[in-house]
């Protein structure tokens, strides 16, 4: 039933810190976050036109925040998949998802035919559309 494929126990040790690792620093870098002095400038703007800057930045930085904590989640469920041992199976198509891409994406739960078939269907936001100005 298990393929050859699977990883190893020091691979996914190494994934395992990898993803420790992110998630420490996400969890600090949306701490640090909190700090910025986003209300204070949002205080002390005068047009509309100041109004509609500062909302724009606050925005991006909501935006930014969201999308650090949806990865927090994700590595979150990566490592309880390591400790399950369904880290690294697609759970789209229960294929082993390649080390390769693991490396570069430790906490991708699809494999790239997945990923890219959820893309096209609009299932998942990509990342040309996100500074979308009109
Ligand atoms: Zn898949």
């Amino acid at each position: 039933m298990s393929k050859s494929k699977n990883l190893s126990k020091s691979q996914l040790e190494r994934m395992r810190a990898d993803l420790e690792r992110r998630q420490h620093w996400l969890l600090n870098a949306s701490r640090g976050r909190l700090d910025t002095p986003d209300a204070e400038e949002a205080d002390r703007a005068g047009d509309e036109a100041d109004l509609a800057q500062v909302a724009l930045h606050t925005d991006l930085a909501l935006d930014a925040r969201a999308r650090e904590s949806r990865e927090v989640q994700l590595i979150d469920e990566a490592l309880s998949k390591i400790e399950n041992g369904s880290y690294g199976v697609c759970s789209e198509c229960s294929e082993t998802i390649p080390l390769p891409r693991l490396e570069a994406l430790p906490f991708a739960a699809l494999c790239i035919d997945c990923q890219e078939e959820l893309e096209a269907t609009g299932a998942l936001a990509t990342p040309s559309q996100e500074f979308k100005l009109d």
